[in-house]
């Protein structure tokens, strides 16, 4: 390690494992038997005894790019040696009004405002706590109600899992915030199992926001938010007409639509957003991870015409100095910043949107050749994702599933599990002969399986 300026090696496994409390981990069992990543390059991964991983997650839905791409190091390398820190309350630099300038022209429509912030979680309390002053600040204080989802993942801050639907995210912290009401899932088996791209039923699932509308009266609803594809769930692509149902009924009754496109962000469909694919315009867009490429936390807020301009209207109005009492000191930091101009560069001028939409297709057909392997009962696809849902071991719902991951790392592949699902999402960079690999590992792990 002569000359560096890391205390440690980063390619040798640490004497002791205990200290790290990990999230969202099996802490017991993974201390007994680690996996530890000590380098990464384009679509692999290295662990510290050596062993290639080919990368099936894009690391957790971020590293859209491919690993260490040259232009995001180095601007991050040049940005913390240049302006290492500086804060943006009150004062700026250069870079990153550039950022949101560039960010919100990427979306189609009327988006000209960014909020930033350092995770998706963050983002997601951000756009809530934004929707609920917006309603304020126009006179309209009595929306304070938030509509989340069913199964749905919004992150972990307390906004998030109050919105969110996944149960285990929120059954330990107590009655969360107040006036929350949820949508059901889309999940449907019984109709849409093994469907190519977006399922044909239910629409309907979203009327039900008419029903919750009946319910508290629309006029107490501040947003409704939503996963364009709920990922963290296992993969729930959204019916054909769904979308645009829900946007029209908060249209109807005056509630703000969010997108949370914290994996659908930056080409997962072949798009630079969910919102382009599906032709639905929400009024936020939550992003994170593929803004930086994973590379530095960020997370944005993107805001429609008119909300900004509320806040400053209101500001004007009654000679308030500050618009919106909310920000981090991370909010907008130079490398943070530095890295998503580069990520945003680097996706335009390799073409990696484009590239995502054509290798859909193979994508389709690969994944899709596993609905007759072992214990799968449904494969679900969209852009580059994919959810291939096993059936649970009886007494023993999860470990099959678990059980696959590690097999597959075995193996040399990186998925993701959640419940019975393993969901799939590489990087946009990733080759047809790499997606083939993904499907012969994949099915040689499953026919070993109990
Ligand atoms: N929202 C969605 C849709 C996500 O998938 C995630 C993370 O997977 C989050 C929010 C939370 O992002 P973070 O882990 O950066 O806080």
């Amino acid at each position: 390690m002569d000359g560096s300026a890391l205390p440690v090696d980063p390619n040798k496994a640490p004497n002791n494992l205990d200290s790290f409390w990990m999230p969202f981990t099996w802490n017991r069992q993974f201390k007994k038997d680690p996996l530890l990543l000590a380098s990464a390059k384009d679509m692999h991964y290295t662990t510290v005894n050596g062993q290639k991983i080919l990368d099936g997650t894009a690391g957790l839905w971020c590293c859209n790019a491919g690993h260490a791409r040259e232009r995001i190091t180095k601007a991050v390398q040049q940005t913390v040696e240049h302006l290492d820190f500086a804060p943006t309350f009150q004062l700026g630099h250069p870079l990153v009004f550039e950022l949101a300038q560039r960010l919100t022209a990427m979306v189609p429509g009327n988006y000209d405002h960014a909020f930033f912030c350092n995770s998706g979680s963050e983002a997601v309390d951000s756009a809530l706590k934004i929707a609920l002053a917006y309603h304020r600040v126009r006179g309209d204080a009595a929306r304070t109600r938030l509509i989340g989802r069913e199964r749905g993942y919004h992150g972990v801050g307390f906004g998030g899992i109050s919105v969110g639907g996944i149960v285990k995210n929120r059954m330990f912290w107590g009655p969360l915030i107040n006036g929350v009401d949820h949508l059901p899932h889309t999940h449907d088996l019984s109709r849409n199992a093994h469907t190519r791209g977006i399922p044909e039923h239910g629409a309907e699932y979203a009327d039900e926001l008419e029903r919750i509308c009946a319910l508290h009266d629309p006029s107490t609803i501040a947003a409704v938010i939503v996963e364009p594809v709920a990922g963290s769930t296992g993969v729930l692509i959204p019916p054909k007409g769904y979308l645009k149902r829900l946007r029209e009924i908060c249209d109807k009754h005056g509630i703000l639509l969010i997108f949370d496109e914290v994996i659908t962000g930056f080409g997962r469909l072949g798009t630079g957003f969910a919102t382009e694919y599906f032709g639905v315009q929400p009024d936020m867009i939550t992003c994170a991870k593929g803004l930086t490429n994973g590379v530095i936390p960020m997370g944005a807020v993107i805001c429609r015409e008119g909300i900004y301009d509320a806040f400053t209207d209101w500001a004007d109005d009654t000679g308030s100095t500050i618009e919106l009492f909310h920000g981090y000191t991370y909010s907008g930091h130079p490398v943070a910043a530095a890295a998503a101009l580069a990520t945003l560069e680097t996706y335009q001028q390799d073409g990696l949107f484009e590239r995502g939409a054509a290798l859909s297709g193979y994508w389709e057909d690969a994944i899709h050749s596993l609905g007759d392997a072992r214990h799968v009962i449904d494969i679900r696809n969209l852009g580059l994702i994919a959810g291939i849902e096993l059936a649970p071991r009886e007494g023993a719902p999860t470990v099959r599933a678990y059980e696959a991951f590690k097999r597959c790392f075995d193996a040399g592949l990186l998925v993701r599990v959640t419940g019975d699902i393993i969901a799939l999402s590489p990087p946009l960079i990733i080759s047809k002969e790499q997606i083939d690999e993904i499907v012969h590992i994949l099915r040689k792990v499953l026919s070993e399986l109990d």
